[in-house]
């Protein structure tokens, strides 16, 4: 059996130039190719999400996001970097403001059934078959369980689901996040039954959880936070795996590529003026992680590596979700 890796796609933004690392594209995506159309050999590979339904213009005209239009402009920016697309994964309603474990049971299973169908379309009338990753927006253990055996059963090999939509809102944080561990531990039981499979975990992917994607045997995942946290909130990730606010920062040491090109107050006053010098130095953060990761997995030692890392996050939230994926949660 071929050894897993573990790859990290971070959210594309056209002005970082120069940062070529994978990235993730929605399927309406304009800029990217625009980005690189003067220098196509630095062209990053990519992802290529289905598109968030709870933004806009999807939020309000969910007709502009079917599985024939999703298609249809996901081939049109596919290239050799292309690593992967996911397929429509469709939500329970259109209220994004109850968390899916709170939907009526035939609203989720219907919405899971549609997506799975989607991903069976999809197969049939893709250019490019291969690349395909069915995706789900599912919320408890047992709908996932359910569903990622029926998609499995009939040669999906690649699975995907989105992550982290209630966590934008403050009192669903917790759950939401153990909510995604128990789909992932349905995923991870599955996993070793059918044993050449993918799993792209969208969102829900900040640095602190890296390794316990690849615990669950998600051999893919996106997130926004690096990205985010650096342009809009000012903030540098730390080896912990915290946010902090660099305006707050009195001494930064930091041995990351960006940094190390700096003399340590030089990258602190840089970190403090500038959102793309905080972008790079976390993106390079998220990179080692990575790199980490990638080493424990060839190494089989990934177990321990969690478990180290868990230790230095300090937070017993995390802790949690490390147990609901070494156990079968309860049946609700
Ligand atoms: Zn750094």
């Amino acid at each position: 059996m071929s050894i897993k890796s573990f790859q990290f796609y971070r959210t594309f933004v056209p002005k970082l130039r120069g940062l070529s690392d994978p990235v993730v594209l929605s399927f309406d995506n304009t800029t990217f190719a625009k980005a690189y159309a003067h220098d196509r050999a630095c062209t990053p590979h990519h992802f290529i999400h289905s598109g968030n339904f709870f933004s806009q213009p999807y939020a309000k005209k969910p007709e502009l996001r079917t599985r024939e239009r999703v298609l249809l402009l996901q081939e049109k920016l596919i290239s050799e970097r292309t690593d992967g697309l996911m397929t429509l994964n469709v939500p329970a309603n259109g209220d994004f403001t109850t968390p899916y474990w709170n939907n009526a049971e035939a609203d989720r299973l219907k919405a899971i059934e549609t997506s799975l169908e989607a991903a069976l379309w999809a197969r049939e009338n893709a250019q490019r078959p291969d690349l395909l990753y069915a995706g789900f927006e599912v919320g408890t253990y047992r709908d996932a369980l359910h569903i990622f055996e029926r998609a499995l059963n009939a040669d999906l090999t690649k699975l995907s689901a989105g992550f982290g939509l209630f966590s934008r809102l403050a009192k669903f944080r917790t759950e939401d996040r153990l909510r995604q561990f128990e789909v992932l531990s349905a995923y991870r039981q599955l996993s070793r039954e059918f044993a050449e499979t993918q799993f792209h975990a969208s969102g829900g992917s900040a640095l602190n959880v890296l390794e316990l994607l690849a615990y669950a045997n998600v051999t893919s995942a996106d997130g926004s936070s690096a990205v985010i946290a650096g342009l809009a909130y000012g903030s540098v990730l730390t080896a912990q795996g915290r946010l902090v606010r660099a305006n707050r920062l009195n001494e930064w040491a930091c041995n990351c590529t960006f940094c190390a090109g700096h003399r340590p107050r030089d990258a602190l006053i840089e970190l403090k003026r500038s959102p793309e010098a905080r972008v790079r130095h976390n993106v390079h953060i998220l990179r080692l992680s990575e790199a980490r990761i990638n080493d424990a997995l060839a190494n089989n030692t990934l177990t321990e590596l969690t478990e180290q890392r868990l230790t230095q996050y300090d937070n017993k939230a995390l802790w949690k979700c490390f147990a609901t994926l070494n156990e079968k949660p309860a049946q609700e």
